[in-house]
């Protein structure tokens, strides 16, 4: 092993995950970046401090550990600078107030993480911004949507629950050619099944929360944009003093690594349960970008490389009275799949949807949506729990 940084241009997914992010020669061959817990950084005179002319000048500015984890996510989404904040939800909120001022317009998209909605609907719109919700299939079709005064349009591939696919590219350029910002949350494929940067957007947001945690126990969301944001993105979360903290840093840093094959673990057993239960008689439909049926497939198979483990399917029941009835029936018999929010960790999870909030995309007639985030459990087992559980809504 040479003293030089790894070179990862050209390299496979999984030997850069392995190597990002930290040169260990830059710190005694450990092979880990230090945890580094700053608020005062020291300057050795008064010039140096006049000039802030040191690489680190305090704690929220960044430290050797969350320049690690910066430097490894602009190696995968093709950024010029990261931003870490202290949720996904901050992921959203951060760059909109960076790139939002009174009296603009923002387009966002309907099947938007639903709290990004709360964001928009409740304080956006006090600060004087006009928020829009448009279908998530319009395509190029967003030119007729922008106005003088807009300044953002925020996708989301796939969307919140439902799952619809957007074509990101037609947006983007849409977008451009009046001046927009535009914004990507790419929580749910991570920059190893879509590059946002590469496809248009300026800022991809992520709930590293998710995947990059992969084990349920780190809260943390980061920002990436292109050379043209990146400075105004940067000044804003300074000047709101949001910064992400170091042991957080390191633990997203440390899932990273393992990353890739945990990614593809999901993505395997997801699309198998997805298959399976699309056989079923007791699913009305699958909403999965991977499965031909699904109506965002062609744009998933164009434009992404692969799946994670999350997706929904809808359980078939005639009488709409009973739609919640079924679905807590068939919720409440599971006991590998845990009930409760967020997902990427190891373990299978399952919740009831609510679409209540939407305003374009609103809930299907067919019956009850439920997610599942399928974990690193074997499929087998898995199956098996669900089987039990449409026992359990057939039953009652
Ligand atoms: C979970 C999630 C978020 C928010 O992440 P938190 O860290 O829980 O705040 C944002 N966007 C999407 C798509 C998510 O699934």
């Amino acid at each position: 092993m040479n003293n030089k940084a790894f070179p990862s241009a050209g390299a496979g997914v999984n030997t850069r995950l392995a190597h990002i992010g930290h040169d260990p020669h830059a710190y005694h061959g450990f092979v880990n970046p230090p945890v580094v817990h700053a608020s005062t950084v020291l300057f050795p005179d008064c010039r140096t401090m006049e000039k802030r002319d040191q690489k680190y000048t305090y704690g929220t500015r960044g430290t050797p550990t969350t320049d690690a984890l910066c430097e490894a996510l602009d190696e995968l989404e093709g950024s010029a600078g990261t931003v870490l904040v202290p949720s996904g939800l901050a992921a959203i909120s951060v760059p909109f107030l960076a790139f939002l001022s009174a009296g603009d317009h923002a387009l966002i998209v309907d099947s938007v993480y639903a709290p990004c909605r709360q964001f928009c609907n409740t304080m956006l719109r006090r600060l004087g911004v006009d928020i829009e919700y448009y279908d998530p299939e319009i395509g190029a079709g967003i030119e007729g949507l922008i106005k003088s005064n807009t300044k953002l349009v925020h996708t989301e591939a796939p969307g919140s629950n439902t799952m619809e696919m957007q074509d990101i590219r037609a947006i983007a350029d849409a977008a451009h050619r009046h001046g927009c910002v535009v914004t990507m949350d790419n929580t749910w494929a991570t920059p190893l099944y879509f590059r946002p940067l590469d496809f248009g957007v300026d800022v991809s947001i992520h709930a590293t929360t998710k995947y990059p945690s992969g084990h349920s126990d780190i809260v943390m969301g980061s920002v990436s944009a292109n050379a043209k944001y990146w400075p105004q993105l940067h000044d804003a979360a300074i000047t709101m003093g949001i910064c992400g903290a170091p042991d957080d840093a390191y633990q997203i840093l440390r899932g990273l690594r393992s990353m890739g094959v945990r990614l593809e673990h999901h993505q395997r057993s997801a699309l198998d349960i997805a298959r399976w239960l699309e056989s079923r008689d007791d699913v009305a439909r699958v909403l999965h970008p991977a499965l031909p049926s699904f109506s965002g497939h062609e744009i998933w198979k164009r434009d992404f490389k692969g799946a994670s483990g999350v997706f929904s399917f809808i359980l078939k029941v005639e009488d709409e009275r009973q739609f919640k009835a079924k679905a807590h029936a068939f919720l409440d018999t599971l006991s590998l799949f845990g009930l409760g929010y967020s997902w990427g960790g190891y373990e299978s999870l399952a919740v009831p949807v609510s679409l209540s909030d939407r305003t374009i995309r609103k809930a299907p007639p067919d019956g009850p949506v439920i997610r599942l985030q399928i974990g690193l459990e074997d499929v087998a087992d898995l199956r098996k729990d669900l089987e039990a559980g449409f026992a359990s809504a057939a039953a009652m």
